[in-house]
C-alpha cells in the first residue's frame, strides 16, 4: 500500500450526528422498508436534511421522528427527516402473478435495486460473509430465487414512470461460473436499457475470471460497477468472509483497474465496512489508495442484523465511523470525486453512508 498523506479533519456537527443515527437507527418504521436481502438492510427509507437516508430500524434507539424532526432523547438534533412513501410500483404485479416488489426494491430515494440471483456459492455456514442475509428473503418468500431479464424491464420501466425512479442497482449473488455471474447482469441491463433508453444502471459482483466480461457490461448499456471488498485487511476478510478471502486481494486491484479503464474514473466503487476490525488508519490509506486509482470507497457502517452469524457483534462506535468517513469525504473532494457524480449505484445514491453528508 503506498503512503498517502491523509488530512486529519474534525468530524463536523451534522457528520457525527449522521454517524450516530447511521449506527443507532431511529424507533419508528417509514413507509419504505426492506429486510434481509444483499448488503445493508433491515432499514428504513427517509429523507434526512433532503438526502436519502437508509437507517436501521431498532425500537432501543435514541432517535425518533416528530413532526419531521430527528430527536435524541427528546431533543432536536438540527436534521430534518421526510419518509420515501411506498413506491406506486408495489401494487403491481406480472402477467404470472410475481409482484413487482419481490423484484425489486425502492432504495434510498430514487433507485430500482434488484438482486437478480438471490443465491450465492459462499452462503455455506463456513464460507459465508457473516453479515450476509441474502437468502434469508428467498427463505422468507419475499423474493425470487432468479429474477428474468423481461421481469426486470418490466417492472423498470413502470418504476420510472409511475415513481420517479432514475437510476437502477444490480446486484448478484456470486455463481459457480468463471464469470462470477457477470453475463447474466448483462442480459438484465441489456433487457432494462431496451425498456428504458437511457436508465443508468450500475451493476454489483465479485472480480470475474475473464476480465473481458467488463466490457460486454459497459457495452450493453451497464454505466457503472461496483466490485465490493469490503475490507482490504486479508486477516479482517478472512475473519468476516471466509469464503470471499479466497480470491486475493490481487484479482480486485486488477478487476479495479481494468473496470475504471472500461467505465472510467469515479464510475467503479466498492464497499468499505466500518466495525469489522480494521484500524482506522488502515482502513483511511487503502480507501486513499482506491481514490488515487479512480475507484469510489463507499464507506458505510457494519450492522449487525438478525438472520446474520454477527446479528450479536458490536455496532461500530459513531465516534469512529464520523472520524474515517470525514477523513475519506477529505481525500475524495481533494480528487474531485464525488459519489453524487456516478450515474448509478450505491454511491450515487449515498443512503447507506455518511459519506455525502460529509461531502464524499
Ligand atoms: S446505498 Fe446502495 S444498498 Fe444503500 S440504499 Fe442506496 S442503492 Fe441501496
Amino acid at each position: 500500500m503506498t503512503d498517502v498523506a491523509v488530512p486529519p479533519p474534525a468530524p463536523t456537527t451534522q457528520t457525527r450526528a449522521r454517524a450516530e443515527v447511521a449506527v443507532a437507527g431511529v424507533r419508528v418504521a417509514p413507509p419504505v422498508r426492506r429486510q434481509a436481502g444483499a448488503g445493508p438492510s433491515d432499514d428504513g427509507h427517509v429523507r434526512l436534511d433532503g438526502r436519502g437516508a437508509a437507517l436501521p430500524l431498532d425500537p432501543s434507539s435514541p432517535f425518533e421522528v416528530v413532526d419531521g424532526r430527528l430527536l435524541r432523547d427528546g431533543d432536536d438534533v438540527g436534521l430534518e427527516v421526510e419518509a420515501v412513501d411506498r413506491p406506486r410500483f408495489y401494487d403491481l404485479a406480472t402477467a404470472d402473478g410475481v409482484p413487482y416488489e419481490q423484484l425489486a426494491r425502492l432504495h434510498g430515494t430514487d433507485v430500482l435495486a434488484s438482486t437478480v440471483i438471490q443465491t450465492c456459492i459462499r452462503y455455506g455456514e463456513d464460507d459465508r460473509c457473516r453479515f450476509c442475509a441474502i437468502e434469508s428473503s428467498l427463505r422468507a418468500g419475499a423474493t425470487t430465487r432468479v429474477k428474468t431479464p423481461p421481469q426486470l424491464a418490466e417492472v423498470a420501466e413502470a418504476a420510472v414512470r409511475l415513481d420517479g425512479v432514475r437510476q437502477v442497482v444490480l446486484t448478484t449473488g456470486t455463481t459457480a461460473t468463471p464469470d462470477r455471474g457477470a453475463r447474466y447482469l448483462a442480459r438484465c441491463v441489456a433487457a432494462i436499457r431496451r425498456a428504458v433508453p437511457g436508465l443508468p444502471v450500475q451493476v454489483q459482483c465479485e472480480p470475474p475470471d475473464d476480465l473481458a466480461v467488463l466490457s460486454e457490461l459497459s457495452m450493453v448499456g451497464a454505466t457503472s460497477i461496483g466490485i465490493h471488498v469490503e475490507s482490504l485487511d486479508d486477516e479482517v476478510r478472512r475473519r468476516w468472509m471466509p469464503g470471499k478471502a479466497h480470491v486475493p486481494l490481487d484479482d480486485y486491484w486488477r478487476a479495479w483497474d481494468a473496470a475504471v479503464r472500461t467505465f472510467g474514473r469515479n464510475q467503479v466503487s466498492t464497499y468499505l465496512l466500518v466495525g469489522l476490525g480494521e484500524d482506522p488508519d488502515e482502513l483511511v490509506a487503502g480507501a486513499s489508495e482506491l481514490v488515487a486509482r479512480g475507484v469510489y470507497p463507499f464507506v458505510v457502517p457494519f450492522r449487525p442484523l438478525v438472520g446474520t452469524l454477527a446479528a450479536d457483534h458490536p455496532a461500530p462506535d459513531p465516534a469512529v465511523l464520523a472520524e474515517v468517513t470525514e477523513r475519506v469525504a477529505a481525500v475524495l473532494r481533494a480528487a474531485g470525486m464525488r459519489g453524487a457524480d456516478q450515474g448509478a449505484g450505491c454511491a450515487a445514491c449515498g443512503a447507506c453512508s455518511v459519506l455525502s453528508t460529509a461531502g464524499g
